[in-house]
């Protein structure tokens, strides 16, 4: 049973029924509500977009870092979460004379990776990745599916840079962004610069927000993005550009953002020696191509309808041998298939007739049938979601057509 599912039949939750009905992700009232675990084929998925974005970040000068999702609660009262952010937080662990707190963002442990060695202009822009857990104190209520979550599993990026070159850093941040979304068949409604809003929520050094918010203005008014400005949605240290998405009642949230930091550096005495000796301050660019794991999913199972793209889909080919006297052969395909780098399954007759086996198995996108001439030859008769048939494709050629394309 999924939790709080009291809008179920709205649409714009219709993410939780494919998510039920295709067995991506599940909960347990023993975990807890806005704390949802993915099944096999919904981490399928997942690792299928950890791969293509780790891969895209490497490719754009990324390098990854693992840092662990809890720390001293000293940590982030340097930061200013603390300060700014406490409502949204867990409260701390006591262990011996020491207090621990689950971390509401990656972007404190980033700036102390930054600071454990002596940087240099040479070094800059330094380009940092994560996909790491961060969690956030959401009362029960507002809690359920993949949107509203209390563990969020985040691809986060920190690009540390000197302040000339903050403004390209964020242009080539939204030209990942962009491309990523591509590749996920996703579509961005709107472009939004958020500001900060008033009170103690936001740090309080108007010249800061000033130098950050016309960095974000320049470059959106640069590259010709049309785009509105909001105040109140802005991080407590910055403002920032949100890419938004809309589900299919056509709410919107924020799936992808850039943001200019010229506040942490500060608080963490970041530095790095200029080409003449003297000691600077870098800016921080906070971004996210891709969003949560958890908010992408749901997006993606609703934009896809649950027919993902090939080199998405939990199951990429299914092999259905005709009659038993197949069996053995269509096990042959898909070791081949699984060896190539597919993610395959077999369905034997005992599971239906063949028209009904493809009819069940409609949503993976390569069916590969093997009748008595196939199993005789080696190969497979290959039909695509769709039913368009594409007759004797190499297992080889299936698993390239089954790979994202990483520019
Ligand atoms: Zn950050």
């Amino acid at each position: 049973m999924l939790a709080s599912c009291d809008d179920e039949e709205n649409p714009m939750h219709d993410h939780r029924r494919l998510g039920r009905e295709l067995d991506l992700f599940d909960t347990d009232p023993l975990v807890g509500s806005g704390l949802p675990y993915l099944l096999p084929a919904g981490a399928a998925v997942r690792g299928a977009v950890e791969d293509y974005v780790r891969e895209l970040e490497r490719r754009h000068g990324y390098q990854h870092v693992n840092s662990p999702v809890l720390a001293k609660r000293e940590l982030y009262e340097r930061s200013g979460h603390w300060a700014h952010y406490h409502e949204d937080m867990f409260p701390p662990m006591r262990v011996g004379g020491e207090e621990f707190v689950l971390r509401p963002s990656l972007c404190p442990h980033h700036a102390l990776i930054y600071r454990a060695r002596p940087r240099s202009h040479r070094d800059l822009p330094l380009r940092l990745a994560e996909l790491g857990g961060m969690y956030r104190c959401e009362l029960s209520g507002v809690l359920g599916g993949l949107t509203r979550v209390r563990a969020i599993q985040l691809n986060d990026g920190h690009v540390f840079c000197a302040p000339e070159q903050a403004a390209a850093e964020v242009g080539a941040a939204l030209d990942l962004i962009a491309r990523a979304h591509e590749q996920l068949g996703i579509r961005a409604v709107r472009h939004r610069l958020s500001l900060r809003g008033e009170g103690g929520k936001y740090v309080d050094d108007p010249e800061l927000w000033e130098r950050s918010e016309r960095i974000l203005r320049e470059v959106l008014l640069e590259r010709g993005v049309p785009f509105d400005e909001q105040r109140g949605e802005s991080a407590f240290y910055g403002p920032k550009i949100d890419v938004q998405i809309a589900d299919a009642a056509e709410r919107e949230t924020t799936l992808s953002t850039v943001q200019v930091d010229l506040y942490m550096p500060g608080r963490f005495e970041l530095g790095y020696v200029a080409a003449d000796q003297s000691r600077r301050r870098p800016v921080m660019v906070h971004r996210t191509l891709v969003g949560s794991m958890e908010r992408l999913l749901s997006h993606l199972i609703e934009v896809h309808g649950g027919a993902f793209p090939a080199w998405l889909a939990p199951v990429q080919a299914v092999v259905l041998p005709v009659t038993e006297s197949e069996v053995p052969a269509a096990e042959n395909r898909l070791r081949e298939c699984v060896a190539a780098g597919l993610r395959a399954e077999l369905v034997a007759p005992d599971r239906g007739s063949l028209g009904a086996r493809i009819r069940e198995q409609r949503l993976v996108p390569y069916q590969l049938v093997v009748g008595a001439r196939e199993a005789a030859e080696g190969g497979a008769a290959v039909r695509a979601r769709g039913g368009e048939q594409l007759g004797a494709v190499p297992i080889d050629r299936l698993a390239r057509l089954c790979r994202p394309h990483v520019g």
